[in-house]
């Protein structure tokens, strides 16, 4: 890779790439010249990590990162001192990177520099103090990222899932950094991967995976929001502002759950405008750092039926809405009217709202959009890996660009595509990554130069490791290279059982494809994002001895107990599946499997796993576990997500 003078790894060529800062790598004159650092060798180390004591809170994190995973790697723990040293990985903005000729505050939010000097390691970016707001009103820590993206580029770190076994630290006996200058930052300014779960272990992981959306440049507000800013106390005695549903308004003293249908509005009256922006207005002034404020409708359907109101809704020909009118003109009109309404009285402040489901397209009818709107695209009918059908994923393109025509510049990416929740059939089916569809979505939102970027990852380690972890990378560098990373992962994660678990991970990916083009673009079960006792039956039931056969293979192949254990995360969800299989009556043999379990045997199977993170989705109690779910037993149905 070095051998010219500058040799540009990967430069933007588009227009956006540049505002974007898109990878660049380049091995320079200056540092070709110099010999390779030694940081390490044998288990000792004459190297500090040095970083001013004033530094912000996230670049003393990032000099504890380093300490601790080097010595994991090498065997020497290196200290970390607030004095320049004879030879020292220097992190962040201080005199000492000044004078080696680093300026991180040129640099853009979360971008950093990685280069060595001489003996030196610079490590520094664009970094907010603890009471610093980037102008997006989020933060910037390109110094912490420098020092993650050294630690899997030079030392060699994967952080494959969240847990101690997800982390996979090399054994280097010498720890060389061959010279070099690297400038990087994210595509996106907003990163969220989001359902990976709430634990200490998960939010660490995310945050090393640099998809922690509170940790990222842009902070953005956009979800349901008609229950938000006081909008139940001042509603009440107020029915004439509440949805006409069949001939009655039902009284905001009457709903029972905020975030869905119940609280929808009568958006076509100026007073029920006036109100909400009024009491929008409030909270602004109650909490001036925040910069952006979400105005979205409630979830689900309830939408008002009064003349005004559907006076404006349209007829939509785009195959997704399934034949169903839009009723974007009546939520864009409430948009706008908002929007005016706010930006007279604060004018930098965005409001941030969703295009979705009943109003994912954009209108017919001719309208201008305010400026301080800014646009989350949640495009229901791809959610639940329907992109595998070929009429939406065409649509696909068609609908990023035509938003893309109307909120250039002020728009994101909110996706469930890749996603199923395995609430209504939690029975261990495992889902596939899907990558064709990854491949699809990511590229595209960075070629449009969106900002954000919010993706639902799988629930489940035990299969959903792997999507994740794609998934995350992709949120950095958005058109990185798919099967590349998905090969890394599977040789990091399990060993030479990397390839019978990629064939069987392939597998499940063309057999879950097949199943969703095999619907009517209008068919409801083509967007079902939950698993469902039909979806396993055609999905999981023809392939299960496939699956096991793969599986049999790869535990064969694991070389060490990591690897091993690894797997046996993958399998515990074939030994919940087995077991849902045989009291359905869906299994011939079902007591020559490997994921056999007697009844006896299941229930200890339960206690022992229903809260492992291996297979955890769902249940508060191993009896849950214990409820058979497929066949004719009647499947409770509950709302999730
Ligand atoms: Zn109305």
């Amino acid at each position: 890779m070095i051998g010219g003078e500058h040799m540009p790894m990967h430069i933007a060529s588009t227009t956006f790439g540049a505002l974007l800062g898109a990878a660049l790598l380049v091995a320079g004159a200056q540092a070709l010249a110099q010999a390779p650092v030694v940081i390490a060798d044998g288990g000792r180390s004459d190297y500090s990590i040095y970083l001013a004591k004033d530094a912000p809170p996230s670049v003393a994190e990032a000099a504890a990162e380093l300490q601790r995973v080097i010595a994991v790697a090498t065997g020497a723990k290196l200290p970390i001192v607030n004095e320049p040293a004879p030879a020292m990985i220097c992190l962040g903005d201080n005199p000492e990177t000044r004078r080696l000729g680093v300026d991180p505050a040129a640099l853009p939010d979360e971008h950093f520099v990685i280069e060595t000097r001489g003996r030196h390691l610079v490590i520094a970016g664009k970094d907010t103090r603890a009471d610093q707001r980037t102008a997006q009103g989020g933060v910037s820590e390109g110094t912490y990222l420098g020092a993650l993206e050294f630690l899997e580029r030079c030392v060699g770190v994967r952080w494959l899932f969240p847990d101690t076994l997800g982390e996979d630290i090399p054994s280097l006996k010498q720890l060389t950094v061959a010279p070099l200058a690297v400038r990087d930052g994210p595509d996106f300014a907003h990163r969220a991967l989001h359902s990976v779960g709430g634990r200490p272990e998960a939010k660490a992981w995310q945050r090393r995976m640099r998809v922690d959306a509170g940790r990222s440049a842009m902070r953005l507000s956009y979800n349901h929001a008609f229950h938000l800013y006081g909008m139940k106390d001042a509603l009440k005695g107020r029915p004439e502002l509440m949805a006409l549903i069949d001939g009655k308004r039902r009284p905001v003293e009457d709903c029972k759950n905020d975030y869905l249908s119940e609280m929808k509005f009568c958006t076509s009256n100026p007073e029920l405008v006036r109100l909400y922006a009024d009491a929008l207005l409030k909270a602004m002034d109650a909490n001036p750092a925040q910069t952006m404020w979400a105005i979205s409708p409630s979830d689900g359907a309830g939408w008002c039926q009064c003349p005004t109101c559907a006076a404006t809704d349209e007829p939509c020909d785009w195959p997704g809405a399934g034949g169903n009118k839009s009723l974007s003109p009546r939520v864009f009109d409430f948009y706008n009217a908002v929007a005016r309404i706010v930006r007279e009285k604060q004018p930098d402040k965005r409001l941030g709202c969703f295009a979705y489901a009943a109003y994912n397209y954009p209108p017919l009818k001719a309208m201008e959009f305010e400026p301080n709107l800014f646009l989350m695209a949640a495009s229901r009918p791809y959610y639940g890996y329907s992109l595998y059908h070929p009429v939406l994923s065409d649509e696909f393109n068609r609908l990023v660009d035509s938003w893309d025509e109307r909120f250039h510049g002020r728009m994101g990416w909110f996706d469930f595509s890749v996603y199923v929740g395995p609430l209504r059939c939690s029975v261990g089916a495992p889902y596939p990554p899907g990558f064709p569809i990854m491949k699809q979505i990511f590229p595209k939102v960075k070629q449009k130069g969106w900002k954000a970027m919010f993706w639902a990852g799988l629930q489940v380690n035990g299969y959903g490791a792997l999507s994740n972890y794609v998934a995350a990378k992709l949120c950095w560098r958005a058109d990185a290279d798919v099967d590349a990373l998905a090969a890394e992962w599977l040789r990091r994660a399990y060993g030479p059982g990397g390839e019978p678990m990629g064939a069987l991970y392939a597998l499940l990916e063309k057999q879950l494809a097949d199943y969703k083009r095999s619907f009517k673009v209008a068919d409801g079960q083509l967007y079902q994002y939950r698993c469902v006792p039909d979806q396993v039956r055609a999905v999981h039931l023809p392939i299960f001895p496939q699956m096991e056969s793969l599986y049999r293979e790869a535990l064969a192949k694991a070389a060490t107990d990591a690897q091993r254990q690894r797997l046996e995360m993958f399998g515990d969800n074939l030994v919940i599946l087995h077991w849902h299989l045989r009291k359905a009556g869906w299994l011939k043999t079902p007591e020559t499997s490997l994921f056999h379990r007697t009844d006896e045997d299941f229930r200890a199977f339960a206690q022992k796993n229903y809260l492992s993170p291996s297979v955890r989705c769902v249940w508060k109690t191993p009896e849950e576990m214990l409820v058979p779910k497929l066949g004719e037993t009647p499947v409770p149905v509950k709302r999730q997500e």
